[in-house]
């Protein structure tokens, strides 16, 4: 940021991006943050923790799509940028009902976007210049690579699989046309998966670290040979942080630590941090509850980040996988008041249509 402090209007930052990115810009900035989020099933107060208090921290109940609210806060607030978060994230949910995704991530990606040109045209010169809107997307647009296939660059041919990755590139698209035909000084960021605290239950390391912890099965789609490229939400934060200081307006930035993983190492992993923390289980008794399950339709194979261009900026990955697992877990076993209450009237057995509250084991996978 510059001297002065600026205003930033996160979106979706109750959830779990956007909560570590609200957290990391007011301990690592000077920023006033103005969060704006629906509180979905994902969303979660509680995921901001004593962050809720911060006196340059103003939470905002309500949509992304309902442009009165939306009008309203950029002309009090005055942001310098908007750093677009609010999504339905779920790849299962979208194939279960992609009715949502179409509303949020597409038709709510476009009301944002007209409510920011209309506050970006009518603004001052010099407000003009520094305004940014970041968008925050995802890989999985890109759809799915061989195996012996060079990872995803920025120039990629958009192929999306899942209602959930066509849904984020309509709204990647939808950024980009603002940005050429209007000039709307816009930088979209494309992610690998994301892990760490504050994930809700029911993606793939979360889900798997609270039935190992509790012995329950650990079913995996597939043969579980899916390749996922594992980035740390801390590192995913900084990297936005980074291209919002100096990436090019217009331009695309992948961001990605290199780490690829199948979904059963992933799971090995986690099984291992488990062992280390359950009294009396022995070393590798936890992996005895991997169970393969039928596949999930069009599961992608293999998604990987070509982040050089991201690194041109100066941003490094600074969080290993192993060592990042291993702390994810412990922070999982460690604090049962926020799984509590995040998944309070959840029931994740129902995840893979088992009926509710089946003592059976959804299935999952890594996005
Ligand atoms: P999440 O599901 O944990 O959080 C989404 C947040 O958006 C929630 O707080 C929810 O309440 C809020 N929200 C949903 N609809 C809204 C609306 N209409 N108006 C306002 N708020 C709304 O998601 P996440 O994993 O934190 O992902 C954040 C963003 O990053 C998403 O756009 C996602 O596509 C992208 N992304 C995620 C990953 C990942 O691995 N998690 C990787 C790459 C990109």
């Amino acid at each position: 940021m510059t001297a002065a402090p600026q205003t930033l209007l996160v979106t979706g930052g109750a959830g779990f991006i956007g909560s570590n990115l609200v957290r990391m810009l007011l301990a690592e900035t000077d920023a006033r943050v103005v969060n704006l989020d629906l509180l979905t099933y994902a969303g979660r107060l509680e995921s901001l923790g004593v962050v809720q208090d911060h006196p340059r921290h103003e939470f905002v109940h309500g949509d992304i799509a309902d442009a009165a609210l939306v009008g309203e806060l950029l002309r009090s607030r005055r942001p310098a940028a908007v750093l677009h978060l609010a999504a339905e994230s779920h790849v299962d949910r979208s194939i279960e009902g992609p009715a949502p995704f179409i509303t949020t991530n597409v038709l709510g990606t476009g009301a944002l976007l007209n409510a920011c040109l209309e506050y970006w045209s009518e603004a001052a010169a010099g407000e003009r210049g520094r305004f940014r809107f970041l968008h925050v997307s995802t890989d999985e647009v890109y759809g799915s690579l061989t195996a012996a296939a060079a990872p995803f660059t920025e120039t990629s041919r958009y192929d999306p699989s899942s209602p959930y990755a066509a849904s984020k590139a309509g709204s990647d698209h939808l950024v980009r046309a603002f940005a050429r035909t209007y000039g709307l000084p816009a930088i979209v960021t494309n992610a690998s998966n994301n892990y760490g605290p504050y994930q809700f239950p029911e993606k793939l390391i979360p889900l798997m670290t609270l039935r190992a912890l509790a012995g329950l099965p650990l079913p995996l789609y597939g043969d579980g040979l899916q390749v996922r490229d594992w980035l740390h939400v801390k590192d995913q934060c900084r990297a936005l942080i980074t291209v919002l200081r100096l990436g090019q307006p217009g331009g695309s930035y992948n961001i990605g630590a290199g780490a690829e993983r199948t979904n059963r190492q992933v799971v090995e992993s986690i099984c291992q941090a488990v062992d280390g923390i359950v009294e009396g289980r022995r070393d590798g008794e936890t992996k005895k509850l991997i169970r393969l399950v039928a596949d999930r339709p069009g599961h992608d194979r293999r998604y990987a980040i070509d982040a050089t261009r991201v690194r041109g900026l100066g941003w490094r990955p600074s969080e290993s996988f192993e060592e990042g697992v291993s702390r994810t877990v412990r922070w999982y076993a460690d604090n049962e008041a926020w799984v509590a209450a995040a998944t309070r009237g959840f029931d994740l057995g129902r995840r893979a249509g088992l009926g509710p509250n089946s003592g059976a084991a959804p299935s999952a996978s890594g996005g």
